[in-house]
């Protein structure tokens, strides 16, 4: 497990598609800012914990995501840590009730069998309001960007580097995918926005890179996100059903819907962009015999 030294006492641990920063407390004690996938990053990151004779003393999470809470649950048992996060997403996965109201798509055997491991009680819930915490003893400022998902946050370590989570995706996640995911579009991209006037020494992205200037990737971001939002308003040619945009655009964008559950993964994906388009007047909901449909807006007089 390679384990970057990015200053002072922050490191990142580099995973192939992920970036988990942790703040080295002590000698044996470190704070982990968030904790990856189960699955895929469980065993790598046991095994480095115990060949570096590592103690998690405390779990600074961005967001609940499955890909940032996803090792929070074992870690807090082993080691009896407590777990920070903002409220709101703290209350998403407190409980498979709750996960279900977050995955509304998804059926309670399918919310058990994969996202069951995601349910954890935080200890500190981190309000909106609050841009400084002090946790485990050590000062962390919060930058507050929702948007990917209802609380995001962005967290800068004592040696000023920023850690922005999934607020900013890479160039190379940006040539790679197709629809990334946003909670609420029109939030995320203020939140973007927001991080213009960041002025910290370094940044960390957790799908992934280590930056001291992130200008140009905000400005990239908007463009792509913007502009993928655009495309799907292409495809709404005539009052167009969800199913209708759904398979045009996979047509179009070459998106490979192999299994039931990828469907509902891209229709999670697809339904940010349309929700979007509509808050932001590019297109409107009409009813036609009994079917919802999304039409064009023309702005032309
Ligand atoms: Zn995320």
């Amino acid at each position: 497990m390679k384990s970057i030294h990015v200053a002072g006492n922050t490191y990142v641990l580099d995973f192939p598609a992920l970036h988990l920063p942790y703040y080295k407390k002590s000698e044996t004690e470190i704070i982990l800012l968030d904790t990856g996938l189960k699955r895929e990053h469980e065993a790598v990151l046991l095994g480095f914990l115990e060949e570096e004779n590592l103690t998690v003393s405390g779990i600074l999470c961005t967001h609940a995501h499955i890909d940032h809470v996803g090792n929070a649950a074992w870690l807090k048992e082993k080691y009896g840590c407590p777990i920070a996060m903002p409220k709101v997403e703290a209350e998403i996965v407190s409980s498979l009730l709750n996960l279900k109201i977050f995955y509304g798509t998804y059926p309670m055997n399918r919310i058990r069998d994969h996202f069951g491991h995601m349910v954890i009680k935080a200890d500190r819930f981190i309000e909106e309001t609050e841009t400084e915490i002090l946790f485990q003893g050590v000062p962390f400022s919060i930058i507050h960007t929702p948007g990917h998902s209802a609380g995001h946050i962005a967290i800068t370590t004592p040696d000023d580097v920023t850690y922005i989570g999934d607020a900013l995706i890479s160039e190379e996640v940006m040539r790679s995918s197709k629809l990334p995911y946003a909670h609420i579009l029109s939030k995320d991209l203020m939140s973007k926005m927001k991080l213009y006037h960041l002025r910290s020494s370094w940044y960390i992205l957790a799908h992934k890179g280590i930056y001291t200037d992130i200008k140009d990737l905000i400005t990239d971001n908007i463009y792509f996100y913007k502009n993928r939002a655009e495309e799907i308003l292409k495809v709404i040619e005539k009052p167009m059903t969800f199913e209708d945009i759904l398979k045009s655009l996979s047509r179009s964008m070459r998106i490979n819907i192999s299994t039931p559950f990828k469907y509902i993964v891209v229709e999670r994906m697809l339904r940010c962009y349309i929700e979007y388009l509509e808050e932001t007047g590019k297109i409107a909901l009409v009813l036609e015999e009994n079917f919802l449909k999304y039409t064009k807006i023309s702005h032309q007089r």
